[in-house]
């Protein structure tokens, strides 16, 4: 087991009693206390995914994800900000559903960490969170041409794919999700789905586990690519795309959710090759 000792928990308390004013005003705020240890085989698995969904074209020098705590349901674990193919078990921070470091140590979390906590927040259903700039998936953020599942491995998005457009509720911004207004909205327009686009931006998805989460990451970047390749025979030869129906998608996804073990080994072991 591999403990995240809240040390500078205890620190901060003796700090705040020793500098702070009588009446409390002025104390900086504790951070928040670990939701407990956390086995080392977990931070490695998602020290894994990091690599897994660079070596897979999900990630680039950008792109994060997250998982629930394994026993507390109010933290998450996370990297800190780092190029996720050079994440470590090491590099994994802890934060509450506020996005705030239990034991920050010197290391900055990810700017937009608050994609995590707030869909954490909201889907009590969600164990895992993966936010990239993935390429393929960003024009359908652009154009208004709904993500549809184009075969059985990412029957997911025969749920249907919500796009999230910053500017609706924020105007001009940095396209950042960077404060809990931003991520409210997003987790907001994801809803119950798996997976929601951001315009000009990326895409979130989620799953129920870090395998679910990754397994579905990696479909969605897949998927993209066959949906513009069909869209293209499409354009020229005419006809329709014969997509997933939501029934398909339904029974399809059924069948994925139990089987996403065997790509995960496969990935992590070119992964962990490097
Ligand atoms: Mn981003």
């Amino acid at each position: 087991m591999r403990l995240f000792n809240c040390a500078c928990h205890a620190q901060g308390f003796m700090a705040q009693a020793v500098f702070a004013p009588a009446d409390g005003a002025g104390a900086p705020p504790l951070p928040p206390a670990s939701g407990g240890a956390v086995p080392a085989s977990v931070l490695d698995d998602l020290a894994a995914a990091s690599r897994i969904l660079a070596q897979q074209g999900v990630f680039d020098a950008f792109g994060h994800i997250s998982i629930r705590h394994p026993t507390n349901p109010k933290r998450f674990l996370m990297s800190r900000s780092l190029a996720p193919a050079l994440v470590t078990a090491d590099d994994i921070m802890e934060f509450d559903l506020d996005c705030e470091a239990c034991e920050a140590r010197g290391r900055s979390g990810f700017l937009e960490r608050f994609i995590h906590g707030e869909i954490y927040k909201l889907r009590a259903d969600v164990n895992c969170v993966v936010h990239s700039h993935s390429p393929s998936v960003v024009p359908f953020s652009l154009v208004g041409a709904p993500m549809r599942a184009m075969y059985h491995n990412a029957a997911f998005l025969a749920q249907g794919v919500p796009v999230f457009d910053i500017s609706e509720k924020f105007g001009a911004t940095d396209m950042l999700v960077g404060n809990h207004a931003k991520g409210a909205e997003l987790a907001r327009v994801l809803a119950d789905k798996p997976v929601a686009l951001m315009r000009a931006h990326g895409s979130v998805a989620v799953g129920p586990s870090l395998q679910h989460g990754v397994f579905r990451a990696i479909y969605t970047e897949v998927n993209a690519r066959l949906q513009i390749q069909a869209a293209t025979l499409t354009g020229a030869f005419g006809g329709s795309i014969a997509a997933l129906s939501a029934e398909e998608g339904a029974l399809a996804d059924a069948v994925n959710l139990n089987v996403v073990s065997r790509p995960w080994e496969l990935w992590k072991e070119r992964a962990l090759k490097g």
